[in-house]
């Protein structure tokens, strides 16, 4: 149990430790809970937030982030907004009659 404990905390300080940079796409460095990982490439296992607390080995937490770019909360949603967009528009073309 306690190594457990121990394993999740190093995996949580792992990540805490690449959140402190700035965002990717304002460039501005916020506290690491203002962070995100977005997933923009590969096929996304889990959410990071998630490895940590199902006590993902940091080896397996390095190759989900490698699929991931660090954003800010305001950024995250920014890049959510746009993606449903495009995801309304592309359905929208798909039902338009031929
Ligand atoms: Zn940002």
């Amino acid at each position: 149990m306690l190594r457990g404990v121990g394993q999740a905390a190093r995996a949580k300080a792992f990540v805490d430790k690449l959140k402190d940079a700035p965002c990717t796409d304002c460039k501005v460095k916020y506290p690491p809970y203002v962070m995100h990982w977005d997933h923009v490439r590969g096929t996304k296992r889990e959410n990071i937030a998630d490895t940590v607390r199902r006590k993902w080995s940091v080896a397996s937490i390095k190759k989900e982030l490698a699929k991931c770019e660090l954003v800010c909360a305001n950024c995250q949603a920014e890049r959510t907004h746009v993606r449903s967009v495009a995801t309304r528009a592309s359905t929208r073309l798909l039902q338009m009659p031929k």
